[in-house]
């Protein structure tokens, strides 16, 4: 562990990433890396905890070692017993995902920066995780490529240990431990998706059905949540967080899915990905009668 943190800090200090342009300009001051610390532990970062990122940390920065800067601080936060968790997915499903080399610049740059780690392991999957620490072995293996946000998958496995997801920048939109929700729930609505793998040196396509749709009422969590106090609220670096508990995610979710089982989709002629889930659901005899 002290070994990942003197690796860490030669990155920190030998990159051109420490201070943005911004802060050269006087624009704003960038924030240490103890008072990152502070401000997780603050927000309530479970020491020797599982904790699940989602990050956009142009909202975050500017902050003393840029993205590495930002990880540092979440490993102090969660100390030697923790596990950090970061999505990892590639950008492109049409290339084969190999786990050592597929970025996942969509994730963002704080994303794109942990996997690389020393340290650090990757679920080998498109729909990939990157964990570090106590439980990153467990968090990581196996990843199903079908059902990528099950119970037997990253998210769900941070479930499975009490973990907490915390959001930077970003709102529920991106909070992927909401598909576990619906997969747990039992949503029937599917999207038609293939992945391209690479296995035994040759590539592979596989053919699946994936519960998605364009994610965009996830954002209807934010209130679920708040209203029975399952969230806490603050600031990390610059940007607004939020840290709930996985389970109080998951819980909330799967009740108001019992109630709806499409409150997340829009209406029909809204988006292609939220027409093609509740399309889905549609047996032949559901559609409209031909005049
Ligand atoms: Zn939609």
């Amino acid at each position: 562990m002290v070994k990942v943190y003197a690796l860490m800090s030669a990155f920190l200090y030998n990159g051109d990433t420490s201070f943005p342009k911004e802060c050269l300009m006087g624009s704003l001051p960038p924030i240490s890396i103890a008072e990152l610390t502070r401000q997780l532990l603050d927000l309530g970062v479970k020491p020797g905890g599982v904790l699940v990122v989602h990050c956009a940390f142009s909202r975050v920065k500017p902050v003393e070692g840029g993205p590495l800067g930002l990880i540092t601080a979440l490993q102090q936060a969660l100390g030697e017993e923790g596990t950090l968790v970061m999505p990892s997915m590639t950008d492109d499903d049409e290339l084969p995902f190999d786990v050592r080399s597929t970025p996942c610049r969509d994730m963002g740059i704080v994303a794109d920066t942990f996997w690389r780690l020393p340290g650090v392991l990757r679920s080998d999957s498109p729909h990939a995780f990157a964990a570090w620490g106590a439980e990153a072995a467990f968090i990581t293996v196996p990843h199903p490529v079908e059902i990528p946000h099950g119970l037997d998958s990253p998210v769900g496995r941070v479930y499975q240990r009490d973990g907490q997801v915390l959001l930077l920048g970003v709102g529920h939109t991106e909070n992927t431990t909401i598909h576990l929700a619906e997969n747990l729930a039992g949503v029937r609505y599917r999207r038609r998706k293939r992945a391209c793998l690479l296995r035994d040196g040759a590539t592979i396509w596989v053919e699946y059905g994936e519960v998605d749709h364009c994610c965009q009422n996830f954002a209807l969590v934010d209130g679920w949540l708040d209203a029975v106090h399952a969230q806490r609220r603050g600031r990390v670096g610059y940007a607004e967080a939020r840290l709930c508990r996985a389970r109080d995610v998951v819980h909330i979710v799967m009740e108001h899915l019992r109630d709806n089982e499409t409150i997340f989709l829009h209406p029909l002629g809204v988006d292609e990905q939220c027409d093609e889930a509740r399309l889905s659901l549609l047996s032949a005899s559901d559609f409209p009668e031909e005049k």
